[in-house]
């Protein structure tokens, strides 16, 4: 079997979908995207592609290690990512040629279901009491929300409260049977996030996520030791060596990206080592299709995962949706707040190729939105 062909396709909302075809006929599917620099992605993908076309796809290591290290300058969120969806595509056919789902080659399955949580937002404490009560009468059992909305990065006292106010209202929504974590997306300093976390301790959040940018790991330990709050990272590192330094300072949840860390190949070995930090998994998917189906794989065989993102109904996704791309949403179902294991081939999911190809043709040009503080200055998004 050889790769003959790879494409890949620009969707709305935000997404780069990549497809690798092989001369008998099997396709695989992945999806290197970095949220905002989609086209810097594709050139990368097209540029690695070099690497594969021609080639065997079924020693992933082999072709993991080559376009991972092969360009001499190596890591970063466009690469990791470009890598991240080619080898989502090379683990995608090797289910398919066996005719076993990709969990099945990482060892076989440790859970049936796997519990997911969707986003209520945040920044509109009005509209958090209803959003929590669309996301339970969907059968959800966990949901994240924004810490805030734009403020300084070291809080007034009534900012302050406000933050304590909104978790406040999710948690009594949800009652004590139900979670909830809060994103600061590294809105606060780190004195600032040392004086917040206290505050949210009686309210039990499931974690607090990027309490710290990834540029001030260095400090997360001292935030870490000052708080019963577990404390959660990852979205924005991208390797095993980017992840040790988190793990050290005590992080209780590593939260790698299925289509930024390198794939299906490097994810098992981030949480392969967060396992001996005694850290769980909670993989960062507000993307598309491809990307839950893979980080899905990831947690039927991965023994300390503790929750998946997902993005069905997840504010960015204006112009199109998860289930868009995809010919069979089943897969996809959370009737008690978990999505079942499936034992189709491959990633087990069913793109919708026609649908793709449509959206294609019009693209899209999502960019992060570029936040500034009263003063003009700039604030993080
Ligand atoms: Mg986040």
């Amino acid at each position: 079997m050889k790769i003959t062909r790879i494409e890949t396709f620009l969707v709305a909302p935000r997404w780069l979908f990549c497809r690798v075809e092989t001369d008998d006929g099997i396709v695989g599917w992945g999806e290197p995207v970095v949220e905002g620099r989609a086209e810097t992605v594709r050139t990368a993908v097209h540029e690695l592609a070099e690497l594969l076309l021609g080639e065997d796809p079924t020693p992933i290591e082999h072709h993991w290690q080559r376009l991972t290290k092969g360009g001499f300058y190596r890591g970063g969120p466009v690469l990791s990512s470009a890598v991240a969806g080619l080898d989502q595509a090379l683990w995608d056919i090797a289910g398919k040629r066996l005719g076993v789902p990709t969990h099945e080659l990482l060892g076989g399955p440790v859970r049936d279901r796997v519990r997911v949580y969707g986003w209520v937002g945040g920044d509109d404490p009005s509209q958090l009491a209803d959003a929590v009560a669309q996301r339970v009468a969907s059968g959800l059992t966990a949901v994240k929300m924004n810490a805030s909305g734009i403020m300084g990065r070291s809080a007034t006292p009534r900012e302050l409260d406000g933050v304590v106010e909104r978790v406040a209202r999710v948690r009594e929504a949800l009652g004590d049977d139900r979670d909830v974590a809060v994103d600061f997306h590294g809105r606060f300093t780190a004195a600032t996030a040392r004086r917040v976390l206290p505050l949210l301790e009686p309210l039990h959040p499931m974690f607090v996520e990027e309490p710290l940018l990834p540029e001030h790991t260095h400090l997360l330990g001292r935030l870490a030791d000052s708080t019963t709050v577990p404390v959660a990272t990852g979205e924005r590192l991208f390797s095993r060596a980017d992840f040790l330094p988190a793990l050290q300072a005590g992080i209780a949840v590593a939260q790698p990206d299925l289509s930024h860390a390198g794939g299906i190949s490097e994810v098992r070995r981030i949480a392969s080592l967060a396992e001996v930090y005694d850290v769980q998994l909670a993989p960062h998917c507000p993307l598309g299709p491809i990307a839950l189906a893979a980080s899905l794989q990831v947690a039927f065989a991965t023994p300390n995962f503790l929750i998946q993102e997902q993005s069905i109904g997840i504010h960015y996704n204006r112009d199109a949706e998860l289930l868009d791309y995809v010919v069979d949403a089943r897969p996809f179902d959370f009737p008690d707040g978990h999505i079942h294991r499936t034992t189709a081939p491959g990633l087990g999911v069913d793109v919708d190729e026609a649908a793709v190809r449509r959206a294609d043709e019009h693209g899209h040009r999502w960019r992060s939105p570029m936040w500034s503080h009263a003063d003009g200055s700039f604030a993080e998004w």
